[in-house]
């Protein structure tokens, strides 16, 4: 097991890896920003180091300074948290090259599965069901025009290097498909410096299901069921949910099943996230995420089973805790993601939070790294906190989370509790009916 473990993250994700260290014994370094010196987890850690100025690019994502601090504290491992270096495999090389373990999979398997041409070829072929589309990259507009005609409009023109929902564009005729295809390609070239595009077919009203899926690092792999995102705005998850409610125990063993194998056969290590859309109870993989995810604590509320220490247990050698069939589901988790951010307008509110009062009791857990007089620097992304509730169905679950919401108080800026506290009361989220587009809808309708 590892002696010492260096955090290269902030906010809640670091906190919440700090306590899963604290909680195996293992010694704790954080690394933070000059604007992070006041910030939760460097309190509770057993070492910090400053790496540098505000700007991510000095710090959270300065390889060297991390690799550094690494070398001067004696950190044999580094956990990267999501965002920032969680998915750079140059990061995860450097660490190896250095002798220190990375947690999370192999440099090669975050490189296939951060190109995303690459990422749906090798989902093919280890038999997960994709989006009916191109074979690889398109540049000619003929090839586009043929494959969009054989698949059938509409069609969505998607950038291999793409992520955080940008660098993709739909074409609901074939009159759309030349400037679709222009737009993708120069957006996506401007954006990360890479302009090769794909094309999909672009799905009506689908739902965002994800697979938790881990492998032991000895070639074997398992799921831990799949979490429903659908509640998106821009792209961006708001509202995540396990079990899915439009899955049945079948539909999930054998979703489950698929994506267990599919990890096993790739060799992988670690945890990982295979993404999906699902429509007319069809799966079509999207992409696969080689890290922990913001919602993951609702497939800890419904399993049991404390995910980053399984990463840690993996990382160090000594595998999985648990086997497939000692993964049970039990119950309903909701995640609300809680943002400084305006309700409405889901504009940033940066500020000094004047009081944080939390909720409590049964099935309640909020994972956040801020405190009544935190003042939120306004360089990182807003995401000050997650509510995560569980009941024994869905039903005691929102009715828990309702009052949940009722006791949580955070003043001197805006949050995005309002929203949830409307979404709780609506008779679509009531009945788990919803699609990816209904909440930009309903948001639409309210204004
Ligand atoms: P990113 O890496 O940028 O998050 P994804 O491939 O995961 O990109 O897609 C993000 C979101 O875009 C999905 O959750 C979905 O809302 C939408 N999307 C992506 N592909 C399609 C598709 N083929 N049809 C409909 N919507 C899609």
């Amino acid at each position: 097991m590892f002696q010492k473990i260096l955090i290269a993250n902030r906010g809640e994700i670091a906190l919440r890896v700090l306590r899963a260290c604290k909680e195996l014994g293992i010694q704790t370094v954080v690394v933070h920003s000059t604007a992070d010196a006041d910030a939760m987890h460097v309190r509770l850690a057993d070492e910090s180091v400053c790496i540098g100025p505000p700007p991510s690019r000095d710090s959270y994502l300065n390889i060297h300074q991390i690799v550094a601090a690494c070398e001067i504290t004696g950190a044999d491992a580094v956990h990267p948290g999501y965002g920032f270096l969680s998915e750079n495999a140059k990061f995860a090389d450097i660490l190896a090259a250095h002798n220190i373990t990375f947690i999370g999979p192999s440099g090669d398997h975050i490189r296939i599965m951060g190109d995303k041409i690459e990422a749906k070829r090798t989902a093919k072929r280890l038999g997960i069901p994709v989006v009916p589309g191109s074979d690889g990259a398109v540049t000619d507009e003929k090839e586009a025009k043929r494959i969009a005609a054989e698949i059938g409009y509409p069609v969505i023109i998607k950038a291999s290097a793409g992520g955080g929902g940008r660098g993709m564009k739909v074409a609901l005729t074939e009159a759309d498909l030349e400037i679709a295809l222009q737009t993708a390609r120069s957006e996506a070239g401007a954006a990360f410096g890479d302009d090769a595009v794909y094309i999909e077919k672009y799905l009506q009203k689908p739902r965002h299901i994800e697979v938790q899926v881990f492998g032991d690092g000895f070639g074997g792999g398992v799921h831990f069921g799949e979490r429903d995102c659908s509640l998106q705005r821009r792209h961006q998850k708001v509202w995540e949910e396990a079990n899915s409610p439009a899955l049945n125990a079948e539909e999930r063993s054998r979703i489950g099943g698929i994506c267990a194998k599919a990890i096993a056969d790739l060799g992988y290590s670690g945890a990982g996230t295979i993404e999906f859309l699902y429509e007319n109870g069809e799966f079509y993989f999207i992409e696969m995420n080689t890290r922990l995810q913001v919602e993951h604590p609702v497939t800890e509320a419904i399993t049991g089973i404390d995910l980053v220490h399984e990463q840690i247990r993996v990382a160090s050698g000594g595998g999985l805790s648990v086997k497939q069939e000692d993964i049970k589901f039990n119950g309903h988790a909701i995640e609300c993601r809680i943002n400084a951010e305006d309700p409405r307008t889901f504009t940033p509110s940066p500020g000094t939070i004047t009081h944080f009062h939390t909720p409590g009791g049964l099935g309640i857990r909020v994972d956040s790294g801020v405190y009544s007089g935190y003042k939120i620097p306004p360089y990182y992304d807003s995401l000050i906190g997650k509510l995560i509730v569980h009941g024994r169905n869905r039903v005691e679950c929102m009715m828990r989370l309702r009052r949940a919401l009722d006791e949580f108080v955070v003043d001197g800026i805006k949050t995005t509790l309002p929203l949830f506290r409307d979404l709780v009361g609506n008779a679509d989220i009531a009945n788990g009916d919803y699609d990816i587009h209904w909440l930009e809808k309903y948001l639409a309708k309210e204004e």
